[in-house]
């Protein structure tokens, strides 16, 4: 059964409330609660079409757990414009990336593993799920307010935080498809069938996938301190599903199908419908993935492709310096990186300043 319904997120100075889709599916039996949400960056917009070819596939096969999802996750980011192009990355008026808002306080966790050290893994995740709740509403009830952000961030998280599994749907700049994966969850990671990746600490930063998956992974952490094995009972990734700015439905059903991969591996479809076929993953150590800012400004042409080995010294970009055109001064130049690398992004503009960051890329890499 597929509902529809919306969730108020905020309110604008004219009293006009700010309101995301919902679409909740009720599960048919006994698999994970997931969440997914897209494009709570405003110019991302590629997860929008990625849910509604999730939506499809779960309509042609009812998965087994209880289904949450929420495209156009944030109004005022998606409105942001500024000539062409959508802003949306940060809040306008704190200047906060919208997607480091969300909430976690890590004090609950000793007096809890004190408490619970002796029970049932199910005992534990509904007590410490409570406690979340607990801690949660007590800072959304909180006597001097939030950000108009962190009211969205709390949101929208009130329903991740339900969930064992949570999805957050990104795309980077000018971008190849690449996810965010705990190194925990790294064999399961595979399952997404993305072809670049990046192994993060468990630490808490105020994203979403952190939010969701942090402090159960903490959680373990104490416990095991304690001398317990406890899992972490809840996945959560960031994917990033290609460049802002772009919608590509049919890419995005490859991208749904991959979802449904991992999902049916975390028990959905028991009898595991969907088949993704096997691609090269690579991946490196969160350390590894270097950003290479332009040593000056100018404008630059984009050589190196994304998703393809570059070796060191091979071309990466051509910086031109046009305001030098006619005279004896250097014109151009060729910028290149120190070692072997997989380049991932690179800006969106051709236009930069020194200091720009121009590329992102793996360096130091491995099969995932
Ligand atoms: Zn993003």
């Amino acid at each position: 059964m597929i509902k529809t319904t919306t969730v108020k997120v905020g309110e604008q100075p004219t009293g006009v409330p700010m309101e995301v889709p919902v679409i909740k599916i009720q599960g048919q039996g006994n698999g994970p609660r997931v969440y997914i949400q897209a494009n709570i960056h405003g110019a991302e917009v590629q997860g929008n079409a990625v849910i509604y070819q999730l939506l499809e596939f779960f309509r042609q096969y009812p998965p087994q757990g209880d289904v949450v999802m929420v495209p156009q996750a944030n109004p005022l980011g998606i409105n942001q414009k500024s000539g062409e192009f959508t802003l949306g990355r940060f809040d306008p008026v704190t200047g906060t990336n919208w997607n480091r808002q969300y909430h976690f306080d890590s004090s609950l966790l000793e007096p809890f593993s004190q408490q619970y050290l002796d029970a049932d893994e199910a005992v534990i995740r509904d007590a410490f799920r409570e406690r979340l709740r607990e801690q949660f509403y007590e800072r959304q009830s909180s006597p001097w307010g939030l950000t108009c952000g962190q009211h969205l961030a709390m949101n929208l998280q009130e329903m991740a935080m339900e969930a064992d599994i949570v999805l957050d749907l990104h795309t980077g700049p000018i971008s190849a498809r690449h996810l965010y994966v705990p190194e925990y969850a790294r064999e399961r990671a595979r399952h997404f069938n993305i072809p670049l990746n990046i192994l993060i600490p468990s630490d808490f930063d105020g994203a979403l996938d952190e939010a969701s998956f942090s402090p159960w992974w903490q959680l373990s952490q104490q416990f095991a301190k304690h001398g317990r094995k406890l899992p972490v009972m809840v996945d959560a990734f960031t994917l990033e599903l290609g460049s802002q700015e772009l919608l590509d439905v049919n890419a995005a059903e490859r991208d749904a199908l991959g979802i449904c991969n991992y999902l049916q591996h975390q028990g959905m479809w028991p009898d595991k419908p969907f088949n993704c076929d096997p691609i090269s993953l690579y991946a490196c150590d969160l350390s590894d993935y270097k950003a290479y800012h332009s040593p000056a400004g100018g404008q630059v042409e984009y050589q190196a492709l994304l998703n393809q080995p570059l070796a060191a010294g091979k071309p990466l970009a051509t910086l031109w310096h046009f305001n030098t055109l006619g005279s004896e001064s250097c014109l151009s130049r060729e910028l290149t990186l120190p070692c072997d690398s997989i380049p991932v992004l690179h800006f969106a503009s051709a236009s930069v300043q020194q200091g720009t960051e121009l590329y992102k890329v793996l360096t130091n890499t491995f099969m995932l």
